[in-house]
């Protein structure tokens, strides 16, 4: 589903040196695969995660997203890949403040130009896989963080992606809610067949994956089979 060939990515600084994030990756990850991605803080794991969603460019090196080459893509060709494959959770859910739940996981939909009624049709039967159904109509300061971040799975799961990308999914709940999330997460992995790839700097939610990826210092420093995963 991806593969990744000596990937580079450096950004400009202030100081003129340009600070190289990534250093030559090469990683695949298979179809239906759990992943996570472990590094401390500014190792490099958002870097990756936007590379690997289209969301930044990088410098140097291969990627293949489901067999087609990411590389130099104009911004409406970087949108339809986007949109054809991928869903994307945040710690910080992004959801639009002053759109109720229903409207927030329909809003995919919209810029698919799917007809107001079939998308919040749909926005609801996602809804009610989430168990929010009874929330369709809450706005999100009327949720709790683990029903925001069931939200926002919700809205990264209408568009049918093939890779489900999380950076830090769980970074803003307590322990029995992340626990909780990334069992949604297994599920969405296991019953829909969907890659899912999460960054995490928690071991015990690394762990609830099958492979954990470590980043240090811009490199992959060990991939690391978990062999009995909570
Ligand atoms: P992580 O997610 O592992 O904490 P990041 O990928 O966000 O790490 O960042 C890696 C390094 O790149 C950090 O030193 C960070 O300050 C730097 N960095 C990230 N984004 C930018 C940017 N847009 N411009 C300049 N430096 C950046
Ligand atoms: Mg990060």
């Amino acid at each position: 589903m991806i593969e990744l060939k000596g990937i580079k990515k450096s950004y400009s600084t202030g100081s003129g040196k340009p600070l190289q994030v990534l250093k030559g990756i090469d990683l695949n990850i298979g179809d239906g695969e759990l992943v996570s991605i472990m590094g401390s803080s500014g190792s490099g794991k958002s870097t990756l995660l936007n590379i690997l969603g289209i969301l930044d460019a990088y410098d140097e090196g291969d990627y293949y997203l489901s067999g087609t080459l990411i590389k130099n893509l104009s911004e409406k060709k970087a949108a339809q890949y986007r949109n054809k494959f991928l869903g994307f959770v945040f710690q910080s859910f992004n959801l639009i403040s002053f759109k109720n739940a229903v409207e927030n996981v329909a809003l995919p939909l919209y810029y698919q130009k799917v007809s107001r009624s079939k998308r919040n049709k749909l926005a609801l039967e996602y809804l009610d896989k989430m168990g929010l159904k009874d929330w369709a109509e809450h706005l999100p300061s009327e949720l709790s963080g683990g029903q925001k971040q069931r939200v926002a799975i919700a809205r990264a799961l209408i568009t049918q992606p093939k890779v489900l990308l999380a950076d830090e999914p769980t970074g803003a709940l307590d322990t029995t809610t992340s626990y909780e999330v990334m069992n949604i997460f297994k599920d969405i992995n296991k019953q829909q067949d969907i890659t899912v790839i999460i960054v995490t700097h928690e071991r015990d939610i690394a762990n609830m994956t099958d492979r954990i990826i470590h980043l240090k210092d811009g490199l992959i420093e060990k991939r690391e089979p978990v062999l009995n995963n909570t």
